[in-house]
């Protein structure tokens, strides 16, 4: 039997995947992923190798140093990236996302200052957005407030799982103005651009069980002077300055499963070919085959769900549902699927020379993140016509 027919690319997009593929699969090679976990430090090479073949200006416009890329595109890349790096792909994704945010509601300047900076590969953004006291209600439990003063703000209070914010140069910050009031949970929000060398932040690692190279940290915020020129969006009305690229993330996160699911499946099959049992190769046993064949079923479904909502948003309908489901579907697709290759190896699958258990650590969080599944699960059942129940 052949291979599955793919889906209708452009030649554009085909040139698009191979140049990934050929970059992943030849420029990053296991032994330096697992040198930079091990020494738990900023995968700064792999970061430049994407930066020379353009990949950081994907998603930023031309006339920022871009080459504008639909969401199809950054699917793509997303894809071909995650088959080597599974969830390490975030260290592109995450600074793709911000450069939309600023696209999206940057002012003049902030985007003339720095959306080519970020396409060249010389600055980096994170997001600074959950709290200590949850990530799920993210208004509800928001402290950290900006209080405005001549020229601009003072910044006080505690953020959670700030990743990359050791190595990145601005941070997406999520705050509310002090003494704002109002029914709304969105009263008061303001969202700023923050230099990560401005006085009064300080960071400390968390230990997690994945993201071993590129770090997530508690980021603490005292008396930070912002000025008025660092507000991203609206002051007061900051909220849909991060809700407009919620879709986009949902259908990064799905990509980056389906991309991890792939890789595991290669790598699983090559062993089970090689890997003899009782006289005769791993892969003959019929256990073992049914164990692959639901990786494969997996990765298709997820591949289509996550393309499908791509497709819709660069038609401009917004695939709100669609890509929490894409997201919720694959996301918990790659920890079967990774469990399954760390099962059909044995001990090797448990060991640091497979890519499965790394790809099970990195890839665990995008069942809490960046949206939670239960709460996915909540819309689901609303769009049912169910009563919301939170
Ligand atoms: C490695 C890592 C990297 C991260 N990177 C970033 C980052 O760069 N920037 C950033 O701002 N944040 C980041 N996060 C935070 C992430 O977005 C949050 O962890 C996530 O939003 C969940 O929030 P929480 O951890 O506070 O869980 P909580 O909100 O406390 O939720 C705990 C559990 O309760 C469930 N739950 C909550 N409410 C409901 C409900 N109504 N119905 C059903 N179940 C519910 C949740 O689904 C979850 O299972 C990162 C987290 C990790 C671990």
């Amino acid at each position: 039997m052949s291979g599955i027919h793919d889906l209708d690319f452009t030649d554009e997009q085909e040139q698009l995947r191979r140049l990934v593929r050929d970059f992943a699969t030849t420029g990053i090679s296991r032994a330096y992923i697992q040198e930079v976990e091990r020494d738990r430090r900023f995968p700064i090479e792999l970061w430049d190798a994407m930066t020379e073949i353009g990949l950081h200006g994907l998603a930023i416009a031309p006339e920022y140093g871009g080459v504008g890329g639909s969401i199809v595109d950054e699917v793509i890349v997303t894809e071909e990236l995650s088959k080597v790096l599974g969830g390490l792909t975030i260290l592109w994704s995450l600074n793709t996302q911000a450069a939309l945010i600023l696209q999206a509601h940057g002012t003049a300047g902030q985007k003339a200052e720095l959306l080519p900076e970020m396409a060249a590969g010389r600055c980096r953004v994170g997001l600074s957005i959950t709290e200590p006291g949850g990530g799920t209600d993210v208004l509800g439990a928001l402290e950290t407030k900006a209080a405005p003063v001549e020229g601009g703000f003072i910044v006080n209070g505690s953020k959670m799982f700030s990743t990359m914010v050791a190595d990145a140069h601005y941070m997406i910050l999520l705050t509310r103005l002090k003494n704002s009031s109002g029914p709304r949970k969105t009263n008061g929000v303001t969202v700023f651009l923050l230099p990560t060398s401005s006085p009064g932040i300080s960071f400390e690692r968390i230990d997690t069980m994945g993201h071993e190279s590129i770090g997530t940290y508690s980021v603490h915020y005292d008396d930070v002077f912002l000025p008025e020129s660092s507000v991203l969006g609206e002051v007061g009305n900051g909220w849909p300055t991060l809700t407009g690229t919620l879709n986009q993330e949902r259908i990064i996160a799905a990509a980056m499963c389906v991309g991890a699911i792939a890789g595991v499946i290669d790598q699983t099959v090559k062993y089970v070919k090689e890997r003899q049992v009782f006289g005769r190769p791993l892969g003959q046993l019929q256990a073992v085959q049914h164990h692959i064949a639901n990786m494969e079923i997996s990765r298709q479904a997820s591949r289509l769900l996550t393309y499908h909502c791509a497709r819709l948003a660069d038609c401009g309908v917004p695939p709100m549902l669609e890509s929490a489901v894409a997201k919720c579907y694959a996301s918990e697709a790659i920890s079967m699927v990774a469990d399954l290759g760390i099962q059909v190896l044995g001990g090797a699958g448990y060991t640091r020379d497979y890519d499965a258990e790394r790809f099970w650590r990195d890839t665990r969080i995008l069942r809490i993140g960046p949206i939670a599944n239960e709460m996915i699960r909540n819309y689901v059942a609303e769009s049912l016509g169910l009563p919301r129940s939170f």
